[in-house]
Parts: C-alpha cells; sequence; structure tokens
C-alpha cells in the first residue's frame, strides 16, 4: 500500500495571498502547502480522498494519471471544488465517487450542470455518485477493497474520515466520538488534522492532535491540514517520536 500526499495546507493554500509572514515567505519547500488530499494505492486500487481546487496541478506533479475512485470527507470548497478536473479519467468510464449521503446531495446541487442533461460535447466529468453510510467496495483489480467511514465532528458539522486497511485519514476534525474510535484500532499509519499551535473551534491543534494520535495509538502518525502558524522544521523537531508532519508530495508505503 502507498499513500501520496498530494496537499497537506488549510484552506487558503499556504503561502497565502499577500502574506509575507516567515512561513509564507520560507524557502523551504515543505513550506509550500497546496489544499488537503491524498492519493492511495491499495490492493490495486487508486483512490484519490477529496478534490482540491489544486487537484490538477496536484495530479501532474506528482505524474499520476487515473485513479478508480474518489473519497469525498466534506464539502467545503477546499475538499470538493477541483471536482470538474476529473474529466480527462472519466471519458472511458464514470469516475465513482463516495461519501454521506448529505454530501453526496449537496454535490448534486452544488455541481448541477454535470447532472443535468445538456447537449453532446460539452466539456463535462461523467461522476457516479455513492452515497455511503457505512463501510462498502470498492472493485478492484484482485476483487474488492473494504473502506470504512469514520464519523467524526468539524465543530458542529459530521465530516467522514476514511480507513483503508491499517490506514486512516481524518482530516478536518475537532473531535473524533467514542464509537468513531473503536473504528480506529491496529493502524499502521495515521493520517490527522492539526491546523495550528493556537486553539481553534473546527479543527484540531497541534496540542489536541498529539493527543488525539496518542490515543490512537498508530505506528506513524502524519499531520495535516497545517496553516502558515506552523514551520516544518520547527514543529518536526518538536513532535513526539513516531509523530510528523506531513508534507506535499511525501510518500509513504505500508
Ligand atoms: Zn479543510
Ligand atoms: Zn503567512
Ligand atoms: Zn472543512
Amino acid at each position: 500500500m502507498e499513500v501520496i500526499f498530494l496537499g497537506t495546507g488549510t484552506s487558503h493554500g499556504i503561502p497565502v495571498i499577500g502574506c509575507d509572514c516567515p512561513v509564507c515567505t520560507s524557502s523551504d519547500p515543505k513550506n509550500n502547502r497546496t489544499r488537503c488530499s491524498v492519493y492511495v494505492r491499495a490492493e490495486g486500487a487508486r483512490i484519490i480522498i477529496d478534490m482540491t481546487p489544486e487537484f490538477r496541478i496536484q495530479m501532474l506533479r506528482e505524474k499520476l494519471s487515473t485513479a478508480d475512485a474518489v473519497l469525498i470527507t466534506h464539502t467545503h470548497a477546499d475538499h470538493l471544488h477541483g471536482l470538474d478536473d476529473i474529466r480527462p479519467m472519466t471519458f472511458r468510464r464514470p469516475m465513482p465517487v463516495y461519501g454521506s449521503t448529505r454530501v453526496i446531495g449537496i454535490i448534486r446541487r452544488r455541481f448541477d450542470y454535470i447532472f443535468n442533461v445538456t447537449q453532446m460535447g460539452g466539456g463535462k466529468p461523467h461522476i457516479q455518485l455513492n452515497p455511503v453510510e457505512g463501510p462498502f467496495y470498492i472493485p478492484t483489480v484482485y476483487g474488492k477493497l473494504e473502506v470504512v467511514p469514520v464519523p467524526m465532528l468539524h465543530g458542529k458539522l459530521e465530516t467522514f474520515g476514511y480507513r483503508i486497511g491499517d490506514f486512516a485519514y481524518l482530516t478536518d476534525c475537532s473531535y473524533i466520538p467514542k464509537a468513531s474510535m473503536h473504528l480506529l484500532n491496529g493502524l499502521k499509519v495515521l493520517v490527522l488534522d492539526a491546523l495550528k499551535y493556537k486553539d481553534h473551534p473546527t479543527h484540531l491543534t497541534v496540542d489536541k492532535a498529539i493527543a488525539v494520535a496518542q490515543k490512537i495509538g498508530a505506528e506513524r502518525t502524519y499531520f495535516t491540514h497545517m496553516c502558515h502558524d506552523i514551520d516544518h522544521a520547527k514543529l518536526l523537531s518538536e513532535l513526539p517520536d513516531g509523530i510528523e508532519p506531513a508534507y506535499d508530495g511525501l510518500r509513504i508505503t505500508l
């Protein structure tokens, strides 16, 4: 199994337009963060979690050409608004997109032009929407791959994390309910939201993320969705063993 970090930045991306703070002007490429997404290869399936506004740039940068399925965590713009750029991968067959029933309903409304019948020849992606509320299977060349949604709270909004085998991706959360913690036993790799140092109403902060990571107890934890308060090298030097900040283009195998 391989996980490629397409993006690791918070909603506005780093650098932030017009900001001259030390992180936004840093020469360390690891402080350059596009919006949050991962590409996962598992049991012959290629899965993208979230479709950021930089999706096209991320795929070209990592020399990735296609995928078999897309999982959506929630419908905030930074996680969804690149959806149209899936188009070149859907010339031959529709792309299956999975999300909660609520998320799928919002996608249908927000991208209504994709799902309305219009004249032929218009450039529209072909998307097959799949509402899911519990574990589901993605067809693969070898059979099928189980994906387990992990319900979380992002402020008051419910988001899904996703578990695939020994890997879990939990972005955009401020609280993980007890029932969901039970879905996270025995992980090799955990990716977790860690927005900034100071308190925030809808995201885990560095201290809270460390506490949650230690409670979940994955072999390795990577922080993501980081804002411009976080300098990569500084945070790396501060974190306990087994926890580190991710960066755009980081590839891990498990
Ligand atoms: Zn976000
Ligand atoms: Zn800045
Ligand atoms: Zn969000």
